[in-house]
C-alpha cells in the first residue's frame, strides 16, 4: 500500500517513508491511496483481544513495511500496563442510555496523545532502519500544551533521536508547562515561544519547509522530523482505540454487532476526530461524526457554510489544547473528500494567500452527510462541568466537558438517540484550577493543594504523573521570539555534535 501527498497524487512514498518525512515536501499531508477494510468475522475477532492484539491488528492493515508479530511487540511495549495502568488500557465509561465516555487519558502524561506519542517513536526508529536513513533525526514539536508533554516522553532517551519542543508563552496550562519543563533525557530541549499557538505552529512549520536549513542540518548529520498530528504515525495508532471502543460496547452487550453508533470528538487540529472517520472507512459501524470545539468555533462555522474562515480573533480559553485556528489534519479527510489534488491545492493555496477558502457545494454535501458540529462558550464549558458532576459524580476535564455540552445540544436536536461515543481527551487532573473553578470549589493554593481538592471531589487519587511534579527540578526556562525558533534549534545542535 502506498501513501501520496494531499497537493499532489503522484508523489509516492512507502508507509515507513510518509513516517519519516512526515510532511511532504510541497506542504501536503500523506495519506493511504487506499483504506483497508475490515469485515464484520474481523471485528468479532477483535472484541475478544486485549488493547495491543487490537491495535497492532488494526495498525498492519496500514503499516505493510511492518509485520504483525513486530508491531504486536511494540504495541505490547507501548501499551504496557505500567504506561496505562488502567484496565483495557482505553476504557469505556457509561454514563447514560446514550453517552459512553471513552477515557483516552491513562497513558503516562494523562493525555490523549499518549496513544499515539508511546507508538510513534518505535514507529519511526523502525521506520528509519527500513529506509536506511543513517542520520540522527530531530524532531520538532509545536503544542498547545499536550503534545509537547506526550511527545518528550515518547522520545526521552530513545536512540538517534532529538526533540525539541515549542510552546506559545502563557498559552498552556500551569500544569502542562511544568509537565513540560521538568522532562528528563538526555535528547530534550524545550523553550517557549513570545506568541500563540498558531504562531508557534507557524515557526516549526517554516523551519520545516526552509531546504537551506535543512541542508546545513544535514551536513551536521542531523535530519529533522515531525511528531505533530500532521505525522501519519500519529495518526494510525489513534485509528485502534475507536475500533477498540466499539468491541467494549460489543462485549458489554450495549450494541448488536453491526449497530451503528455515533462518535463526538473535542477537536482542534482534526486528527483525532479523523482517525474516527478512517475507522468507519474501514468498516467500523459509525454513523455521525459530532465535531465540538470551543469559542475558536472555526470548524463550527466551515461544517455549517462550507468557508473555512481563517481571519478571526483568537480566544485563549480553558481548553487550551483545541485553541487552534488553522486545523491541519482537516486538509487530509478534504482531500479524501474531494479527490483531486488540484481541487485540494486551489483550498490550499487560497487559505495560504486570502486566509480562507470555500470548498465546493459538492464537498460540503458530502461532509455535511456524516459531519455534524457545534461550539461551546467558556460559560457553558464551565456549566457542562458542574452538571455532569452533579448528575453522575464525573468529574471531565475542560475538553471533553466541551464535547459532553455539544454532543448534548445534537442529541437535544436531532432527535438522534443512538449510542455516542465521546472522547475524554484529557484527565480532570490536568486542568484542576479550572476544573475546581467550574465546580465551585476553587480555595487557592498552588497547583498540588488543587490536585488534592480536586481527588477529594471525584473521589479518586490524582494520577502519580502529576502529583510526583512536585518534587522535580525545572530544567528549562529559555523563552524565545517566534524568529528565533530556529536559533534555538542550531544552539541545541551545537551543543550536542
Ligand atoms: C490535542 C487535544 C485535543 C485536540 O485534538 P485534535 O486531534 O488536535 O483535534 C483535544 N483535547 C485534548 C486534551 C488535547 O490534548
Amino acid at each position: 500500500m502506498q501513501y501520496c501527498s494531499t497537493r499532489n497524487k503522484d508523489y509516492r512514498v512507502s508507509d515507513a517513508e510518509a513516517i519519516v518525512k512526515g510532511l511532504s515536501p510541497d506542504g501536503g499531508l500523506f495519506v493511504p491511496m487506499e483504506i483497508p477494510t475490515l469485515t464484520k468475522t474481523e471485528l468479532e475477532a477483535l472484541c475478544s483481544m486485549d488493547y495491543a492484539a487490537r491495535a497492532a491488528a488494526i495498525m498492519e492493515r496500514f503499516l505493510p513495511s511492518f509485520t504483525h508479530d513486530e508491531l504486536l511487540s511494540l504495541t505490547k511495549r507501548a501499551y504496557a500496563l505500567e504506561k496505562f495502568p488502567v484496565p483495557g488500557t482505553a476504557p469505556l465509561v457509561e454514563l447514560n442510555e446514550q453517552e459512553n465516555i471513552l477515557e483516552l487519558f491513562h497513558g503516562p502524561t494523562c493525555a490523549f496523545k499518549d496513544f499515539a506519542l508511546q507508538m510513534l517513536p518505535l514507529l519511526l526508529t523502525a521506520s528509519l532502519k527500513k529506509t536506511g536513513v543513517k542520520e540522527d533525526v530531530m524532531i520538532l514539536v509545536a503544542t498547545s500544551g499536550d503534545t509537547g508533554k506526550a511527545a518528550l516522553t515518547g522520545f526521552a532517551d530513545v536512540e538517534g533521536t532529538h526533540i525539541c519542543v515549542f510552546y506559545p508563552d502563557g498559552g498552556v496550562s500551569n500544569m502542562q508547562k511544568l509537565q513540560m519543563v521538568t522532562q528528563s533525557g538526555n535528547n530534550v530541549m524545550v523553550a517557549a515561544v513570545k506568541g500563540n499557538f498558531d504562531d508557534t505552529q507557524n515557526g516549526v512549520k517554516s523551519i520545516f519547509s526552509d531546504k537551506a536549513y535543512a541542508a546545513e542540518l544535514l551536513k551536521r548529520g542531523v535530519r529533522l522530523s515531525s511528531a505533530n498530528s500532521i505525522n501519519w504515525g500519529r495518526l494510525v495508532p489513534q485509528i485502534a482505540y475507536y475500533v477498540s471502543a466499539y468491541c467494549e460496547l460489543r462485549n458489554r452487550e450495549l450494541t448488536a454487532l453491526g449497530e451503528s453508533v455515533n462518535v463526538c470528538v473535542p477537536t482542534g487540529n482534526f486528527g483525532n476526530i479523523l482517525a474516527a472517520w478512517f475507522a468507519k472507512r474501514m468498516g467500523l459501524p459509525i454513523d455521525r461524526f459530532i465535531c465540538a470545539s470551543n469559542s475558536n468555533n472555526v470548524l463550527t462555522d466551515f461544517l455549517q457554510s462550507g468557508t473555512y474562515e481563517s481571519r478571526r480573533p483568537f480566544y485563549m480559553t480553558a481548553s487550551p489544547s483545541m485553541d487552534i485556528i488553522i486545523s491541519s489534519n482537516l486538509e487530509r479527510l478534504l482531500y479524501l473528500l474531494c479527490e483531486s489534488d488540484l481541487e485540494l491545492r486551489s483550498y490550499m493555496d487560497a487559505l495560504q494567500k486570502d486566509g480562507c477558502y470555500s470548498v465546493s457545494p459538492a464537498l460540503l454535501k458530502k461532509l455535511k452527510a456524516e459531519f455534524s458540529c457545534g461550539f461551546c462558550s467558556e460559560e457553558e464549558t464551565e456549566k457542562s462541568i458542574k452538571a455532569t458532576y452533579e448528575k453522575y459524580g464525573y468529574v471531565a476535564d475542560t475538553h471533553t466537558a466541551v464535547a459532553l455540552k455539544v454532543y448534548e445540544e445534537y442529541r437535544e436536536k436531532s432527535g438522534d438517540r443512538k449510542k455516542t461515543i465521546i472522547a475524554a481527551t484529557a484527565s480532570p487532573f490536568k486542568f484542576p484550577k479550572a476544573v475546581l473553578k467550574s465546580l465551585g470549589a476553587l480555595e487557592g493554593g498552588d497547583d498540588f493543594a488543587m490536585l488534592d481538592a480536586l481527588s477529594a471531589l471525584a473521589k479518586s487519587p490524582a494520577p502519580k504523573q502529576l502529583s510526583e511534579l512536585k518534587e522535580k527540578k525545572l530544567r528549562f526556562s529559555l523563552v524565545c521570539e517566534k524568529e528565533g525558533m530556529k536559533k534555538v534549534i542550531s544552539q541545541y545542535i551545537g551543543e550536542k555534535k
